[in-house]
């Protein structure tokens, strides 16, 4: 192919994307509405395409950004002198970090433990998984709120690490930092806030108790700027507190015959891009920037949750901090007229608009979570507003009295399921799920979602693998 037919070939396979902009996708995707900002990011990240961020010493403008970069999210979330830390690809690698830092850094026997509420990012359950720790989970309320007292009733010698959102990606809830942390620190336990969504907008966000390196104890914090950060994917930000910790995150040999190595984060070569993306970005806006769109972040998200509240038979969970909501059936109505928030996203996606669903989730020693549909809020959510309040409204009109998907029905034909599933037994029962045929997702995914709820965890996340695993099946080159 010549360049100019790649090109085309792209620019026609991204058509069929969900679109990155104008405010019809509430996840996923972090617009600012301001278009010369992403002009800025790409020329930013073309000059430093070539770099290889491995070495900062031999490409010293990685460095500098770097640097900068992360001295301008330390004050953001009020780290002093002590507090130092890195660029990382993403909210993920800074939360495996975090937690592989306070793995290295404590000083137990046997399985170190991870205590975390319910609603705490996934990332964590990587974490636990990949680095070999005990992943504690405390029970939520059915608003997805934790009680301190839960979690530091956990707190003993063999837990390496606590961790709090600010907030939960869930449901918004800004989980007990200031009481929690007088415990762990009292302990000597590290305390890690997960501030990868809330990291770049609550601090414009007014009157919320201290989250953030305010609070002694916390130990480390995550935030995201290829979110609120409104940079494009790759960039997120670790900090620690002392840096003596700080070190512990980094690997470093000199036992192989090539190169000494010395990475802060989980790649060896990186991309220089993402960062200097992020930089520019920063820049350019400057606090009084990042003010200014969490303020509109924050008036849409109001205006959202007063419409939601408005709607017969769905309610808001709680009372979400942060430009985010999740959305449930009201149960206080008569069955005739409640709205099932799976249904309802379903219907809202044939308005053009696309929200998120969550499944119900049970939780060992508390209630269970009830399925929610989530929307995370943008500056230029405030635009498309006259177009998504009338969509919310009339989807719901819609869903009104249906009830919500079942999949138990379709489990009954599942019969016995073996142990481990290959990859053929897994795609056979997608099928017979009339799933993923040929690679297709399905136009609604209320019945998707029953069935990841009907499933046993193992089973379901199974298929899931099994469905994305051969969306990449190799083919040839078109
Ligand atoms: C997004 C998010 C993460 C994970 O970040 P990725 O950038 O998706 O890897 C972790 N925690 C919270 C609270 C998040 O919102």
């Amino acid at each position: 192919m010549t360049p100019e037919e790649v090109l085309a070939r792209l620019t026609e396979l991204r058509r069929a994307d969900a679109p990155t902009h104008g405010g019809r996708v509430l996840s996923y995707v972090y617009d600012s509405g301001r278009p010369e900002l992403d002009a800025l990011a790409a020329e930013a990240a073309r000059l430093v395409q070539p770099l290889n961020a491995l070495d900062p010493t031999t490409f010293g403008s990685v460095a500098v950004m770097e640097r900068e970069v992360v001295g301008f999210v330390r004050d953001l979330v009020h780290g002093g002198p002590d507090v130092v830390g890195n660029a990382t690809s993403g909210g993920t690698e800074s939360c495996l970090l975090a937690v592989h830092t306070a793995r290295r850094v404590w000083r137990g026997e046997g399985t170190p433990r991870l205590v975390a509420p319910a609603t705490v990012h996934a990332a964590f359950h990587k974490a636990a998984e990949y680095f070999g720790l005990h992943l504690d989970l405390v029970p939520v309320d059915a608003d997805g709120a934790v009680s301190a007292t839960d979690v530091v009733d956990l707190l003993a010698a063999d837990v390496a690490l606590v961790v709090l959102s600010a907030p939960s990606y869930p449901h918004g809830v800004l989980d007990p930092v200031g009481e929690v942390a007088e415990a762990t620190s009292a302990r000597g336990i590290a305390l890690h806030v997960d501030a990868c969504f809330g990291g770049l907008a609550l601090p414009f966000w007014p009157d919320l108790p201290e989250w953030d390196f305010r609070v002694p104890g916390v130990t480390s914090l995550s935030a995201d700027l290829h979110k609120f950060g409104y940079a494009p994917k790759g960039a997120s930000v670790l900090l620690q507190r002392g840096r003596n910790r700080h070190r512990a995150q980094y690997f470093a040999t000199t036992r192989w015959p090539g190169y000494p190595v010395v990475n802060p984060t989980l790649l060896g070569s990186k991309p220089a891009g993402p960062l200097a993306a992020a930089w520019a970005i920063v820049n350019v806006l400057g606090p009084e920037g990042f003010a200014e769109l969490a303020d509109s972040c924050r008036r849409s998200t109001r205006i959202l949750i007063d419409e939601v509240a408005r709607i017969d038979g769905l309610r808001v969970v709680g009372s979400p901090v942060g430009p985010l909501l999740a959305v449930a059936t009201d149960e206080s109505n008569p069955a005739g007229r409640r709205v099932d928030p799976h249904h309802w996203a379903d219907e809202v996606r044939a308005e053009g608009f696309l929200l998120q669903l969550q499944p119900a989730s049970a939780q060992a020693g508390g209630p269970r979570l009830p399925r929610t549909t989530h929307l995370t809020v943008t500056p230029v959510t405030e635009r498309v507003l006259p177009e998504l309040l009338p969509a919310l409204a009339e989807a719901a009109d819609r869903a009104r009295g249906v009830p919500g998907a079942d999949a138990t029905g379709a489990l009954a034909t599942l019969g016995d399921v073996p142990e481990t599933v290959d990859a053929d037994t897994a795609a056979a029962l997608l099928t017979g799920f009339g799933i993923g045929g040929g690679g297709a997702l399905p136009d609604r995914l209320a019945p998707l979602l029953a069935l990841i709820e009907a499933l046993p965890a193992p089973l379901a996340e199974r298929l899931l693998t099994e469905l994305l695993a051969r969306l990449v099946e190799p083919t040839a080159l078109s």
